[in-house]
């Protein structure tokens, strides 16, 4: 399976303008983002340019899915709507939209939808913190158990994508970011907890990703520990580290 990178640019940047400018940015060194599966996750307003911009290297995302796919729900963006488009994946349940009260079980009908739409579902999992005893491991069972309720092993299991992205390590300098030894053992659980919901055959398509402060100088080591890719915040809107994490990709690919 080909390296997935994902660029997560939340709110940012503040204009049209700005978005152009840094889309043209990643189409100047497209041709190191072709041996990835690349996709773009901008503000909505802007993927249209967007779009224009990464067509021949990357593919477009969208940070978030409504529950339903099409209807009348004022405010809502559906999967149809983004589909027309061209959005290929959605990221659900991102910690900073649980932290606005998203459930594990509106992240799984988002998941539900996503797949009857054909759009390819990032479930976000991660701690808010870790302890000695290692309940971060038990909370991220639950969140996984919860969130891919309903899911179907024989249809829909493949077609899914993780993002482990612990919360206290997200938005930070590489410094602070997971130690590549506590990524390996928690990539480990994360397959187990997987073959225990879908069953061995189908857990190992799921591919599994890393986000929080992967920037261009731990991205190597990150990406040492057994995950597929990485989910990238910040360095996402920066052109040349953004070229530099792909860069590290690229000798998985
Ligand atoms: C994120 O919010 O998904 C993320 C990974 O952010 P950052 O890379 O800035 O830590």
């Amino acid at each position: 399976m080909k390296p997935i990178l994902v660029g997560n640019w939340k709110n940012h940047p503040d204009s049209l303008a700005r978005a152009a400018s840094i889309a043209s940015g990643l189409a100047k060194k497209s041709a190191q983002y072709k041996k990835l599966a690349t996709y773009i996750a901008p503000p909505l307003p802007y993927l249209e340019t967007v779009s224009k911009k990464i067509k021949g290297f990357g593919n477009l995302a969208s940070q978030d899915i409504f529950f339903a796919p099409e209807g009348t729900y004022t405010g809502a963006t559906t999967p149809d709507i983004l589909k027309s488009f061209g959005v290929k994946l959605s990221i659900i349940g991102h910690s900073e939209r649980r932290a606005l009260g998203e459930t594990n079980e509106v992240a799984s009908d988002k998941i539900k939808c996503a797949l009857r739409s054909g759009i390819t579902p990032l479930l976000c999992v991660g701690e808010k913190e870790r302890d000695a005893e290692g309940e971060h491991f038990e909370f991220i069972r639950e969140e996984l158990r919860l969130s891919l309720e309903g899911v179907r092993r024989k249809d829909d299991a493949g077609k899914l994508i993780i993002a482990y992205e612990p919360v206290w390590a997200i938005g930070k300098r590489s410094k602070e970011a997971m130690q590549p030894t506590d990524l390996a053992q928690m990539v480990i659980f994360i397959k187990k907890v997987l073959t225990d919901i879908f069953g061995r055959e189908a857990a190992e398509m799921i591919p599994i990703l890393y986000g929080g402060s992967v920037e261009g100088d731990n991205a190597k080591a990150l990406i040492e520990t057994g995950v597929n890719g990485f989910l990238v915040g910040h360095a996402s809107l920066d052109p040349k580290m953004f070229g530099e994490i792909a860069a590290a990709l690229e000798t998985h690919a």
